[in-house]
């Protein structure tokens, strides 16, 4: 869509728009060469979706047809939903997708698809969610493998590599903490969490003594 002024009113008019990828180089004059708009599809990226189509490029000298084919869109930056192309992803929302996981964990992938969900510009926002769940597991998972190819480490946690430096990261905050105050915390209670016994002893001689006690009851005071 795009916003054209007409008789001093603005009004949103379709437009077809190309995927912005990598041009394979052809040998022949490339003034003879002509791009036009072939396949459309859904495109989704971090800003949400768009309806774009694929370029395509034609030689009018040797008559040779060119449409990025899935290597050139890979290499682009780009992961298709399926094997008939018709939902492409921007490799950037995954990336997002995780990072915004490691960071937060509990972020709930609905919470991040209405967030793509955007309905700027007169676009639909339309986006599948469980398409999408598909494809990011399908790109981590290729990621996986990749990153298994090249003997790349995937994580490394800071607390136990090489050596393992800390059973509870928050534990030993709190000892330095401890340590540092220089103070001795007097407990709300006299037993570090449970009331002593002599203590309890007490309470109850006292609630005996004055409570009668009716045999049989189950209930104790005046209620009914
Ligand atoms: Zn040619
Ligand atoms: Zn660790």
């Amino acid at each position: 869509m795009s916003l054209v002024k007409t008789n001093d009113m603005f009004t949103l008019r379709h437009q077809d728009r190309l995927l912005p990828t990598g041009r394979r180089s052809h040998s022949c004059n490339p003034e003879g060469v002509t791009e036009s708009i072939g396949r459309p599809f859904i495109f989704v990226c971090i800003n949400g979706r768009y309806d774009l189509h694929l370029p395509k490029r034609v030689c009018n000298t040797c008559h040779y047809e060119w449409t990025p084919e899935w290597g050139d869109l890979i290499r682009s930056g780009y992961w298709t939903a399926s094997v008939n192309g018709d939902t492409l992803y921007s490799t950037d929302v995954f990336k997002s997708f995780e990072d915004l996981n490691t960071v937060e964990p509990g972020l709930s992938r609905q919470a991040f698809l209405q967030m793509l969900r955007t309905q700027h510009y007169g676009r639909t926002g339309k986006i599948h969610g469980d398409v999408f769940q598909r494809s990011f597991l399908e790109y981590m998972a290729c990621q996986y493998e990749c990153q298994k190819m090249t003997c790349e480490e995937p994580f490394s946690c800071p607390a136990c590599t090489p050596k393992m430096l800390a059973v509870s990261v928050d534990g030993n905050r709190k000892q330095y903490r401890f340590r540092q105050s220089q103070r001795i915390d007097e407990p709300l209670f006299k037993g570090p969490f449970i009331m002593e016994d002599a203590a309890v002893t007490d309470f109850v001689d006292k609630v005996r003594t004055n409570v009668k006690c009716t045999p049989g009851k189950g209930t104790c005071g005046t209620s009914q």
